[in-house]
C-alpha cells in the first residue's frame, strides 16, 4: 500500500460560497475521493485546524509515504516545528511531497527549495493549455501531449525556483503568459513535485488528466531506497590491488 496524507488549509471552502460550490466537502475530501479508486492508495486527510499540530503529528508523518499539500491564505499559521518535522521526514525519511497550486508559497515548499518561489499571477481565471514536455517521465504516463483547462488562475514566469530535476509540464495561458507548472526536485532521500492547477474557484481537480497526473505523481514520489544513505568511512579501498594511480605533482617534478 502507498500511504497518502492529503493536507489542506481548508479555509476558503468554509468561508467563501463560490468555493463551497466547487468543493463542498473541502479540497482534501474531494482529492481523497478522486484518488481513492486506486486500490493500493491508503488515503488520510489533515488540515490546518484539525488539531494542535495541524493533523501532522510525528506518528502521522512516520506513517505517510506521500504528503500532498494545498494551502493559500494561512501559510504563516503553519507552526515552524511542524514544518521542520515535515522537512526532516522528506530529507531523511524519503517521504514524497506534492505541492499543489498556491503551495508554491507554503513554508515547507520554500524551505525545501531554499528560494523565494515567487511568480507572476493574475487575479482572474482564464483558459490554459497544459503541455507535456517530458512525455517519458513517470508522472506523464497516460497523459496527452497537451490538454486544455477551461478556467484556471494564471501563474506565470518568472518562477523563482531552483533549477528543477525535470520540467514535466509547461502551461500556456490565454493572456499570453507561460509557466513551468509541473516540476520535480530531489532533496535528500525525498522526491518533490510542484504542480500549478487547483485554484479554489476552478474545477481543475475534477479534470481527468489532472487526476491522472496526481495519481502518477503519488506513485513516483513514493520513497525509494538509497543504500547507506547516512554515509560514513570507506576505511579500506575497494580495489586495494590498483596501484597505477595518476602521478601527483611531486612525482612529476622528478
Ligand atoms: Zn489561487
Amino acid at each position: 500500500m502507498i500511504r497518502v496524507t492529503i493536507w489542506n488549509e481548508y479555509w476558503h471552502e468554509q468561508t467563501n460560497d463560490e468555493v463551497k460550490k466547487v468543493y463542498p466537502e473541502g479540497i482534501h475530501e474531494h482529492l481523497k475521493k478522486v484518488l481513492g479508486d486506486e486500490e493500493d492508495f491508503e488515503i488520510t486527510t489533515a488540515w490546518l485546524e484539525k488539531d494542535e499540530e495541524h493533523g501532522l503529528s510525528e506518528e502521522v508523518l512516520n506513517n505517510t509515504d506521500v504528503l500532498m499539500w494545498w494551502g493559500h491564505m494561512r501559510h504563516h499559521e503553519v507552526k515552524d516545528e511542524v514544518v521542520e518535522r515535515i522537512m526532516n521526514r522528506v530529507i531523511f525519511g524519503g517521504m514524497g511531497l506534492i505541492a499543489m497550486h498556491s503551495a508554491h508559497y507554503s513554508k515547507i515548499f520554500k524551505k525545501l527549495m531554499g528560494a523565494p518561489c515567487s511568480l507572476h499571477w493574475r487575479a482572474y481565471n482564464e483558459k490554459a493549455r497544459v503541455w507535456t514536455v517530458a512525455p517519458l517521465h513517470p508522472i506523464a504516463q497516460g497523459v496527452p501531449l497537451e490538454f486544455p483547462l477551461e478556467s484556471e488562475e494564471m501563474y506565470g514566469e518568472y518562477f523563482s525556483i531552483p533549477k528543477p530535476d525535470d520540467i514535466v509540464f509547461i502551461t500556456w495561458y490565454k493572456g499570453g503568459n507561460v509557466f513551468r507548472g509541473g516540476c520535480t526536485f530531489t532533496r535528500g532521500a525525498g522526491k518533490i513535485f510542484y504542480f500549478h492547477p487547483g485554484h479554489e474557484t476552478c474545477p481543475s481537480f475534477y479534470n481527468e488528466n489532472i487526476i491522472k497526473i496526481l495519481k502518477n505523481a503519488v506513485r513516483w514520489a513514493t520513497p525509494g531506497i538509497i543504500p547507506d544513505f547516512e554515509g560514513g568511512h570507506f576505511k579500506e579501498p575497494l580495489e586495494p590491488e590498483v596501484t597505477d594511480r595518476p602521478p601527483i605533482l611531486d612525482d612529476m617534478k622528478k
